[in-house]
C-alpha cells in the first residue's frame, strides 16, 4: 500500500486480534507488511461488565491491548482501536466504517470465542500459542484407551527436543517429582521478589475507564503483572535468574504471606500472548546447559509449561462443551461467605484469600490444596467454583479453568483427568506450610471444636463418597482407613456442624 492510500483509508483486510493474542509472531500478524492491512481490536463494555472481575485482571487484559495497539502503531500498522458496548457491536461498527475486503483472525482460545467468530463470518488462520495445536493432541489421544499427563509430556519432549540427549531424557530420568516436593525450608529465608513495575497514564486511563463500566473487586494494580512484551521478557529473565534454583524442590510450599515463594508468576504473561511457551522451555534450557539452573528444577518447569499446560489446553478442546458442566459427585453447596471476605478462623484461607484480594494470584498448591481441596470436601459447586476463581485469578482463561478446576481439583468429571481426588486433610497442610501453628484449629484433630476442617471433612468426604470411590484401587489405603476409624460417627457428626458454620460464614 502506498503512502495516498494509507491516508485514504483505502479498504484492504482487517486482522482482527483478540485481547489474549498480544503478540506480533501470532499467526494471524505473522509474514503480514505494515500498512498493508488494518489491525483492528475491540475492548468490549459488556465484557467488563458482565462478571464481577478482580480489578488486576481487568486492568491486566485492557493495558496490554492498549500497549500492544501503540507498539503496532509506532511499527507502521494501520490500527482500529474501538470501545464497542460489545464485540460484535464493534466488529459491525468496523465492517461500517472500513468495508474490509476479508476479515481475518486467529483462532480464539475458548469455545464460545469460535462459536462467535465463525458466527460473524471471520475467516480464521490456524492459532501457533501452543506448542501443540489441539488437532494434534485430538490425534495424539486417538487409539488410546487410556492416557495420562505423563505420556503426553514424554512425547511432547521427544518430539520438541527439550532436555533430551539424544534419546533420552538429561540426567537418565524423565520425572524428578520425588526431589520436588520439600516442605517450606526453616531457614527464615528471604524469598526473592520480581521488581514492581511503574505504573503510567495509559494504566490510569484504563483504570479510570473500567471502574465506570463494571463492578470489581480486590485491591487496584500496583505493579505486579507485566502488561508489554519488555516487561513479561524481563519476568521470564527475572524467574531464570533468580528463582528457577528453588522452584523445584520448594513447588509444593506454602508459607502464610508469601505471595510467590519461588514460582515464576509467569502465567499472566503466557495467557494473553506476551510471551510463548517455546521461549520459556528455551529459556529453561539454556539455564540448564550453562549450568545456571539445576537439572530437578529445570524439568519441574519444563514439566508444567509442556507438560500440564498443554496438557490442559488439549483437554479443554477434546472434552468441551459438555466438560465445563460435569459435576459427578453432585456438589450443589452455594460458595461460602469465607471465600469472599476471606473472613474465616481457618489461617490458611483467610491468608489464601487475602493474597488473591491484593494480587489477583496465589500459587498452584494453594489453589489446589487450600481451594480446591476445601470446595471438593465441602461439596462446593464446581460451577460455582470455576466461575469464582475464574473472576479472581489474574490468569484465568476457560480453557485452564474448566480442567483444572472440574477435572483436577474437583473430580467433577469422576476422575476422567485425575486418578484419584486431590482430597486431603490438615495434616498435608501442616507438613507442607507454615499456617497450622497459628490457626484456631489443630489440624491432628478431627472431633470436637477445635478440629481442623479440613481432617474433619477430609474422612467425612471418604464416607459420603464410599460407594463412588470404592472402585478405584488407588484409594484403597484411604477407604481402608476410614472404615477403621474407631469416632467415625462423631468425625461425621461434627463434618455436619463443620458445613453449617461455613454456610453461615463462622467457621
Ligand atoms: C484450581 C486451579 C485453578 C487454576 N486456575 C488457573 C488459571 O486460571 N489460569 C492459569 O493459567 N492456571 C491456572 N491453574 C494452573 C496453575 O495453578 C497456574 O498456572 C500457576 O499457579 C500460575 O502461576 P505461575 O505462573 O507462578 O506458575 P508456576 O508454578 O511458576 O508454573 C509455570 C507455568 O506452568 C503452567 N502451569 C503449571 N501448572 C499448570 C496447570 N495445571 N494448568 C495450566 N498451566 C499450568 C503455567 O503456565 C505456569 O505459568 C490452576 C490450577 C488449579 C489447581
Ligand atoms: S489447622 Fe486446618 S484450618 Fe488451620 S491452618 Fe491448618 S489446615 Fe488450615
Amino acid at each position: 500500500m502506498n503512502d495516498e492510500t494509507r491516508e485514504t483509508g483505502a479498504t484492504v483486510e482487517t486482522v482482527w486480534v483478540l485481547g489474549d493474542q498480544l503478540n506480533e509472531q501470532i499467526a494471524s500478524l505473522k509474514g503480514r507488511e505494515p500498512g498493508t492491512f488494518r489491525v483492528l481490536f475491540v475492548e468490549s463494555r459488556a465484557k467488563v461488565g458482565g462478571r464481577r472481575w478482580h480489578r488486576q485482571r481487568v486492568h491486566l487484559v485492557l493495558a496490554a491491548m492498549r500497549r500492544f495497539a501503540a507498539d503496532l502503531r509506532t511499527a507502521g500498522h494501520l490500527v482500529d482501536y474501538r470501545v464497542a458496548s460489545s464485540l460484535r457491536q464493534g466488529v459491525a461498527d468496523h465492517r461500517l466504517e472500513h468495508s474490509p475486503t476479508e476479515m481475518f483472525a486467529m483462532e480464539p482460545m475458548s469455545f464460545a470465542g469460535l462459536e462467535m467468530l465463525r458466527s460473524l463470518d471471520v475467516t480464521l488462520v490456524r492459532s501457533n500459542q501452543f506448542l501443540c495445536h489441539y488437532d494434534e493432541f485430538a490425534e495424539w489421544v486417538e487409539g488410546r484407551k487410556a492416557f495420562k499427563m505423563e505420556d503426553f509430556y514424554r512425547w511432547q519432549r521427544r518430539r520438541l527436543d527439550f532436555l533430551m540427549d539424544g534419546e533420552n531424557p538429561a540426567g537418565g530420568r524423565w520425572n524428578f517429582d520425588h526431589d520436588n516436593r520439600e516442605p517450606p525450608p526453616k531457614d527464615g529465608r528471604e524469598w526473592h521478589r520480581p521488581p514492581t513495575i511503574a505504573l503510567d497514564d495509559l494504566d490510569a486511563a484504563v483504570m479510570a475507564d473500567v471502574e465506570q463500566w463494571g463492578d470489581l473487586v480486590g485491591e487496584p494494580p500496583s505493579g505486579h503483572w507485566p502488561t508489554s512484551r519488555a516487561e513479561a521478557l524481563m519476568r521470564l529473565d527475572d524467574f531464570i535468574s533468580q528463582a528457577i534454583d528453588a522452584f523445584g524442590p520448594y513447588e509444593d510450599a506454602m508459607l502464610h504471606g508469601e505471595w510467590k515463594l519461588a514460582h515464576s508468576a509467569i502465567s499472566s504473561s503466557l495467557n494473553i500472548g506476551l510471551i510463548h511457551p517455546g521461549e520459556v522451555c528455551e529459556a529453561i534450557e539454556e539455564a540448564y546447559r550453562q549450568g545456571r539452573a539445576p537439572l530437578a528444577s529445570a524439568e519441574g518447569m519444563l514439566r508444567q509449561i509442556i507438560g500440564w499446560r498443554e496438557y490442559v489446553w488439549g483437554l479443554y478442546w477434546l472434552w468441551m462443551p459438555e466438560y465445563r458442566t460435569l459435576n459427578s459427585l453432585g456438589a450443589e453447596r452455594a460458595l461460602p461467605p469465607a471465600l469472599a471476605d476471606g473472613k474465616t478462623h481457618m489461617r490458611c484461607v483467610a491468608d489464601v484469600v487475602s493474597r488473591i484480594d491484593s494480587h489477583a494470584y496465589v500459587h498452584h498448591i494453594e489453589r489446589l490444596m487450600i481451594l480446591g481441596n476445601l470446595a471438593l470436601l465441602a461439596e462446593i459447586s464446581p460451577q460455582a467454583m470455576t466461575g469464582w476463581m475464574w473472576e479472581r485469578f489474574v490468569d484465568g482463561a476457560e480453557w485452564v479453568m474448566v480442567p483444572n478446576v472440574v477435572g483436577m481439583a474437583l473430580y467433577a468429571d469422576g476422575g476422567r483427568m485425575a486418578t484419584k481426588p486431590y482430597a486431603g486433610g490438615g495434616r498435608y497442610i501442616n507438613k507442607m506450610s507454615n499456617f497450622c501453628k497459628e490457626c484456631r484449629y489443630n489440624p491432628t484433630k478431627r472431633t470436637g471444636e477445635d478440629a481442623c476442617p479440613y481432617t474433619t471433612l477430609y474422612w467425612d468426604f471418604l464416607a459420603r463418597n464410599e460407594a463412588t470411590l470404592r472402585p478405584n484401587h488407588r484409594l484403597g489405603n484411604q477407604l481402608g482407613s476410614m472404615r477403621k476409624l474407631k469416632d467415625l460417627t462423631e468425625t461425621r457428626a461434627r463434618a455436619a456442624e463443620v458445613l453449617n458454620l461455613l454456610d453461615a460464614g463462622d467457621l
